[in-house]
């Protein structure tokens, strides 16, 4: 728990997983609530108990938002909306976890917190997560303005273990799970789009710094690394990394996302504002984190015994798996 902290945890485990947290379950400063941001029954409770509420809750990833907009709106909308009424009501401080993709296909390089957005058309459904979390960016800048102490972070690609094995929200978990299983890493558009990845570890300290620095409140900090890799380097990378023998497949937008899709070319974070505010920086350099979350990926892809088999089968276990593992492949 950190700093010795009581934390309540309200997940509705349609993505996150109750194993993530299950070494904290014994602990009597920890518990679980098993339900969602839009119960706001269960929701009033928890937030006046707090001293602090970090707001995560939200439908994420292109894929998904692509997929169910509406879910993803309502979601991300309403239940910042629920969060924040009830963090006003009480007087609890809040920070309010957004994204960078709220700065759309803006090509400015590198991004400042107050630089302008530039989105496509209502009709490319990737952007209506970039207005929601805008919409709640909106809400609890209001609220600032009425005395609530918000603080607002905008998330760079995040990324580490217990990503979803799945790929859920982050090309690294699919690149990683894509390699390990010995498929075809899958490079959308021509992979010269960039991000700036930025390893958990880092993204939980920016936001704890956020949530605890006074100077914080009001404020909209970038929280991330300034590193900026292509989505081709990075699938080399993992390749390098895991000993893969996989093969490199450019895929056009259109078969990933549908037809409507537009795409962020460069995204790099200016990250003055935080260092100055939080004194944050981002300290795991790419090749540590990835490597960090290699491990965590060969334990969990690998330990499920459907991969190890496939690995088996095509003759590649020996070549990749840990040494826990090695009598079984
Ligand atoms: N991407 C890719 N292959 C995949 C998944 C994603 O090339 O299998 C690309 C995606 O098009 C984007 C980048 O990787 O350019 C980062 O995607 P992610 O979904 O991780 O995050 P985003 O920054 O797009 O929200």
């Amino acid at each position: 728990m950190v700093e010795g902290h009581e934390v309540v945890v309200l997940d509705d485990l349609s993505v996150g997983k109750l194993e993530n947290v299950a070494h904290h379950l014994f602990s009597d400063r920890f518990r679980f609530v098993r339900d969602s941001v839009l119960n706001e029954a269960v929701l009033e409770p928890l937030v006046r108990w707090a001293d602090v509420v970090f707001h995560l809750a939200a439908v994420v990833g292109v894929k998904y938002v692509v997929e169910d907009p509406l879910r993803a709106i309502r979601v991300n909308i309403r239940g910042t909306e629920n969060v924040l009424d009830l963090a006003f009501r009480y007087g609890v401080r809040t920070v309010v976890a957004s994204s960078s993709e709220v700065y759309g296909k803006s090509t400015h390089v590198p991004l400042r917190e107050d630089n302008d957005r530039l989105l496509g058309p209502t009709t490319v459904p990737r952007w209506s997560y970039a207005d929601a979390k805008a919409i709640d960016e909106y809400i609890a800048l209001a609220y600032a303005r009425q005395g609530l102490p918000v603080t607002i972070v905008r998330y760079f690609n995040a990324y580490g273990p217990r990503l979803d094995p799945r790929g859920y929200g982050s090309v690294v978990a699919r690149f990683f799970t894509q390699a390990l299983r010995g498929e075809p890493l899958t490079i959308y558009g021509d992979g010269q789009q960039t991000r700036s990845f930025t390893y958990v570890s880092d993204t939980v300290r920016g936001t704890i710094l956020a949530g605890t620095k006074p100077e914080a409140a009001g404020q909209i900090f970038n929280i991330g690394s300034d590193r900026e890799i292509t989505i081709n380097d990075l699938a080399q990378r993992i390749l390098e990394l895991t000993g893969s023998r996989s093969e490199i497949v450019h895929v056009p937008y259109s078969e990933a996302y549908g037809p409507d899709f537009e795409e962020t070319r460069r995204r790099v974070p200016d990250v003055s504002r935080a260092r100055e505010v939080l004194g944050f920086e981002a300290r795991i350099p790419l090749e540590e984190g990835l490597r960090r979350t290699l491990e965590w990926f060969r334990r969990t892809v690998l330990a499920s015994l459907e991969v190890a088999d496939e690995c088996r089968n095509d003759g590649v276990g020996a070549f990749f798996a840990p040494p826990a593992l090695s009598g079984r492949v």
